[in-house]
């Protein structure tokens, strides 16, 4: 836990980081530049961050002629935290810090076993590979629901064992660190975010393994009382008899993701293929009647949440989303056909890359190394 500086502009400190945080290094003026705050407020703000730890600072290249060259700034290069991204079928444990991954990087692939024992164990096998640096901080990316100020994964349709503050109390343990939980399509979200490019106001899609999705309004993720949110996998559709991980019968994520997509075409060409096959077989070429089916069912219920929020961009992530490179511009196709906004205005749907990482850094910066004042870090 960090004692901030009684003077520390919050606001302007997580700006300045953010901003390293996209490229650097970066001299105090550029990042100036950058954040719309003045040379002087830079300065200050900057002094206080190398205080707390969180950037280096380095002399940067001389120019001949010019004299002294100026100072370059860059995020702190401490592997400060692992970072664990829970995944249905695998799931990464990896060293992070400020700046990233380490280089190379420090990374294991756990393929998921079926209990949370067994997880555990393979988590504590990795243990030496991730290097001996102490750990700050253990962030972890949740699929399913989440209840952060536990943390405690509340249900998770396609992961029960992992249900309960059990399972991240003992990661938190067996690194002996505060565990920081991030729900994984809010990552999604954040880390779009803290890439610099995301709109002010967007659906964040991830179609993968499941479907989930969160909201961003006004920069910032759109929150409900209760921990649920985002859900949208969830929402049944008519016709559709597959039996969903969540106990119920008809969900848009038996369809539309993986393994939902998987036992689409067998059902269609009635054979088994490989994720790679399936992609293979669909480069460059139209796309086949059961998978313009299902996208037309997601993009009705992605349709649901536009017109709910009144918003016009939907951002996808995920392997469903990056199947052919023309499953993008089907899904903005049906959402313009299905939503309100289609009668007289324009839907942007764009594909993004997976930034979890990114996300799960934006929000440890956030809840653990600059968190609001009083607010205790979690
Ligand atoms: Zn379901």
């Amino acid at each position: 836990m960090y004692v901030q500086p009684a003077d520390l502009r919050l606001g302007n400190a997580r700006r300045v980081l953010a901003a390293l945080q996209r490229a650097w290094p970066c001299t105090r003026p550029e990042l100036a530049r950058r954040t719309g705050l003045s040379t002087m407020t830079v300065g200050k703000v900057a002094e206080q961050l190398l205080e707390l730890g969180l950037l280096d600072e380095a002399p940067g290249e001389p120019v001949p002629g010019l004299g002294r060259p100026p100072r370059q700034l860059s995020p702190s290069a401490r592997l400060r935290f692992v970072a664990i991204e829970l995944g249905v079928h695998t799931s990464t444990v990896c060293r992070l810090g400020l700046a990233g991954e380490a280089v190379p990087p420090r990374r294991v692939s756990i393929a998921m076993p079926g209990s949370a024992a067994e997880f555990l164990a393979s988590v504590g096998a990795a243990r030496t590979a991730l290097g001996p640096e102490p750990v700050e901080a253990v962030l972890i990316s949740v699929p399913g629901v989440l209840d952060s100020g536990g943390p405690s994964i509340v249900y998770s349709p396609n992961l029960h064992w992992s249900e309960g503050s059990g399972l991240l109390r003992a990661l938190g343990a067996a690194f002996g660190a505060p565990v920081c939980a991030v729900q994984e399509a809010q990552a999604l979200a954040l880390g779009h975010l803290a890439a610099g490019t995301a709109p002010e106001h967007f659906l964040m899609v991830d179609f993968g393994d499941g479907v989930g999705s969160s909201v961003v309004t006004s920069g910032k993720l759109l929150g409900g009382p209760l921990p649920l949110s985002g859900e949208i996998g969830h929402t049944p559709v008519p016709g559709n008899l597959r039996r969903c991980g969540c106990g119920a019968i008809g969900c848009i994520e038996t369809l539309a993701g993986c393994a939902g997509l998987l036992a689409s075409h067998r059902e269609a060409c009635g054979r088994d293929v490989t994720w790679a096959d399936l992609q293979r077989s669909l480069a460059g070429g139209e796309l086949p009647d059961w998978l313009l089916r299902t996208l037309d069912a997601l993009a009705m219920v992605l349709a649901g949440a536009l017109n709910l929020l009144g918003l016009r961009e939907v951002v996808v992530v995920g392997a469903g989303a990056e199947l052919s490179p023309r499953i993008v511009p089907q899904l903005r196709e049906r959402l313009m056909a299905h939503s309100l906004l289609g009668r007289f205005g324009e839907i942007e749907c764009r594909l993004a890359p997976a930034r979890r990482q990114l996300g799960l850094l934006a929000a440890a910066v956030d809840r653990r190394l600059l968190p609001e004042p009083g607010r205790v870090a979690r």
